[in-house]
């Protein structure tokens, strides 16, 4: 199976009659770009910035985040690198940035809700971001976004630091992206709006399928609701990709990498793949397998499926 996967390094993502997507991949430390460009990853779908905090025992300065990002960004010449800004809470918990004991934490004071409330910890990353987007080509990409007014202030405190470094002279990419991560049922009921602030999507089906099924992963009692093939998630998945016809939509969750879900992405739209490393060639040369009117065929008939069931044995039946 390596051999015959070795026949897709240096290829283009493409499917069998020729649409090009992008597949990126998911890193979490600077160094994690030495794979990307070994695996053959097209760029940065999503890097987590929650290591440089986690492997630190204060908040890692403009600087020292500065320099991370840079790195990052040299390592990968003029692939696309999207870096999402602080994720932290939920079950993310880094001791000294003083959040407190939530009883639910995942519906909580976490990612952007928190770094809006923190300027002090907010501001040196999105400062550090913009420099390091004079180096190559960086997109900033906000987490657990859920309504309008969390895009507006980012965004807004993004202009006001630019007018900063204007006036000190510093360098960065005056076009610089801003997406966000549409991983909440609230943004996927409202993407179409989003799309109108947002210079992409990226979907997080990790948190999308939980929190549209209600269900906590680490459960084992109800984990058997977590699936990506509930029919809930995926008319979630697909109302996403439509809403965001006139940007660019991604997907960094686990989700994208899922074999029986790829000809539903092509079908529904989705422009860029998201995986880890270790799976790009195996993504690229499933891709590679469908064209887009049999894909279209295959989701149109997975969508009237009425249970996670029927939907998983249907797509092991069509796979290829
Ligand atoms: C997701 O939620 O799908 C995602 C990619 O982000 P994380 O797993 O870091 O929450
Ligand atoms: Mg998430």
């Amino acid at each position: 199976e390596k051999k015959e996967l070795k026949k897709f390094i240096g290829k283009e993502t493409v499917t069998a009659d020729g649409v090009k997507v992008e597949l990126c991949c998911n890193i979490g430390k600077p160094d994690d770009a030495d794979a990307v460009l070994s695996k053959d990853g097209e760029g940065v779908g999503l890097f987590r910035t929650e290591f440089l905090y986690m492997d630190s025992s204060s908040i890692p300065t403009e600087e020292e985040q500065f320099e991370a990002y840079k790195k990052t960004v040299l390592k990968l010449g003029d692939k696309p690198l999207i870096i999402r800004t602080l994720d932290v809470g939920g079950d993310k918990d880094i001791p000294y940035l003083g959040l407190s004991k939530e009883d639910n934490p995942f519906m909580g004071f976490r990612a952007v809700r928190y770094c809006l409330h923190r300027e002090d910890v907010y501001k040196p990353q999105l400062r550090a971001l913009l420099r390091a987007s004079a180096f190559g080509n960086i997109k900033i990409m906000i987490p657990l976004v859920t309504c309008i007014d969390e895009v507006r202030e980012v965004k807004a405190m993004i202009e006001n630091i630019k007018a900063e470094l204007d006036s000190e002279n510093i360098a960065y990419n005056k076009d610089i992206q801003v997406g966000i991560m549409v991983e909440t049922p609230a943004a996927s009921l409202i993407a179409d709006l989003l799309a109108e602030e947002a210079d992409f999507f990226s979907i997080g089906t990790n948190d999308l399928t939980g929190y549209t099924m209600a269900v906590d992963r680490g459960n084992a009692d109800v984990a058997y609701l977590y699936s990506a093939f509930q029919p809930a998630v995926l008319r979630s998945i697909k109302k996403i990709i439509e809403d965001g016809k006139d940007i660019m939509v991604g997907m960094c969750g686990e989700a994208a990498a899922d074999p029986l879900l790829i000809p539903l992405l092509l079908a529904f739209g989705l422009d860029e793949f998201s995986v880890s490393a270790t799976s790009v060639l195996k993504t690229r040369k499933i891709i590679s397998q469908w064209t887009i009117d049999e894909a279209k065929e295959i989701a149109e008939k997975a969508l009237t499926l009425k249970t996670e069931s029927e939907v998983v044995e249907y797509l092991t039946s069509v796979a290829k």
